[in-house]
């Protein structure tokens, strides 16, 4: 098992710049979630330490060592993809077993690797069969087997669960869990379903554009987010903003919002920012009694919880997220209050306000 970083790393497609200055560490034996929207450059950070894509500037380190210029099959990392790569005409054994016979591992040395992963993996009675004869869950099984059995350094998932029903992708996000717990290994882990990230990270990166947008454990990130980017982004369903004038009034600091003064817990910049305030942050009140009114336009009932989407007079969207047994008629005007420390404050380019 090793650490993993990078020192300052581009990437460029032509001229598209797919990362840009890229700094990073990863513990030895942490799992590491990079998360954004598609094409913000995940596979391509993830297929640098894989070294199946060459940087074009910067270093990456595996362990002590500079593996900037390394053969990938000279890196001890092994890549578990999206679409499985499997050889259809070999068993699940040959499966496992053929990296190692192209490496020179002995024999008896490959049996007892692959009867180990199986037994991890619960994949013992499937040995004998083919990919074709195997669900999609079992197939990504054999993949991460074949990736456990070469005793990477460094494990590297690319999506690897985005080919699964629902159901199953929940199942495997707690068997992968699982796995590292019992491994112990260095693991790094792309994409872009924010609820992944959260559930399954001790460290959370999240890229916007090629760009480090913030590093963080997950609640850090739910909590703290440092920009609008990663409000935005990290959270379902997403957090609301308004467009709102931070001034200081009567009582202190102040963020006005068409008619409405909402006080802020500390003297914030003055001009233009953005508020931020998550669905589950927002409560129920009558009309006229909260900090604002909205109407409400949908209400999505999922049974434990309700998405009431609203809009206030102003026309701005607002999702409120209230308990199912909350019963609130599409068309009704309700009111909504908060908490102050509840509240996010942006600045224009992004950058979170608070202290
Ligand atoms: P993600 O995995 O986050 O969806 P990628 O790392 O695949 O994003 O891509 C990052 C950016 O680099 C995107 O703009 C993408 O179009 C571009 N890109 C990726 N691979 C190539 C390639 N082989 N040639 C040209 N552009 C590429
Ligand atoms: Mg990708």
């Amino acid at each position: 098992m090793a650490r993993v970083a990078f020192a300052n790393v581009d990437k460029f497609y032509g001229a598209v710049q797919a990362l840009s200055d890229v700094s990073l560490d990863i513990e030895d034996g942490e799992f590491v979630v990079f998360v954004g929207p598609s094409g913000c450059g995940k596979s391509t950070l993830l297929r640098a330490v894989a070294g199946l894509e060459p940087i074009s500037a910067g270093a990456i380190f595996i362990g002590e060592e500079e593996v900037t210029t390394v053969a990938p099959s000279d890196r001890g990392v092994a890549m578990v993809f999206q679409s499985y790569a499997l050889y259809p005409h070999m068993s699940v054994r040959a499966n496992m077993e053929f990296g190692m016979k192209i490496n020179g591992v002995a024999t008896g040395e490959r049996q007892a690797r692959v009867a180990e992963a199986a037994r991890i993996l619960q994949l013992e009675d499937l040995l004998e069969r083919k990919p074709a004869q195997l669900s999609g869950g079992q197939r990504q099984r054999v993949a991460i087997g074949r990736a456990i059995v070469k005793e990477p350094r460094v494990f590297l998932f690319d999506e690897p669960l985005s080919n699964l029903d629902a159901k199953l992708r929940v199942q495997m996000r707690v068997e992968l869990e699982a796995l590292h717990e019992q491994l112990a290994a260095t693991m790094i882990y792309v994409t872009h379903d924010q609820v992944e990230a959260m559930t399954m990270a001790d460290k959370i990166v999240v890229l916007n554009e090629g760009r480090v947008e913030q590093v963080g454990p997950p609640l850090e990130l739910y909590h703290s987010p440092a920009t609008e980017f990663v409000a935005g982004f990290i959270g379902a369903p997403s957090m609301n903003f308004l467009d709102v004038a931070l001034q200081s009034g009567s009582e202190g600091a102040e963020a006005a919002y068409g008619d409405v003064r909402i006080p802020l817990p500390a003297a914030a910049a003055s001009g233009a920012a953005r508020l931020g305030i998550r669905p589950e942050h927002l409560r129920l009140t009558d009309a006229g009694t909260g900090t604002l009114d909205a109407k409400v336009q949908v209400a999505e009932a999922l049974g434990g919880e309700t998405y009431l989407y609203s809009r206030t007079a102003q026309g701005d969207r607002l999702v409120v997220k209230v308990d199912g047994d909350t019963s609130v008629a599409a068309g009704s005007t309700v009111g909504l209050d908060f908490a102050r420390d509840r509240l996010h404050l942006f600045a224009g380019d992004g950058r979170s306000l608070r202290a």
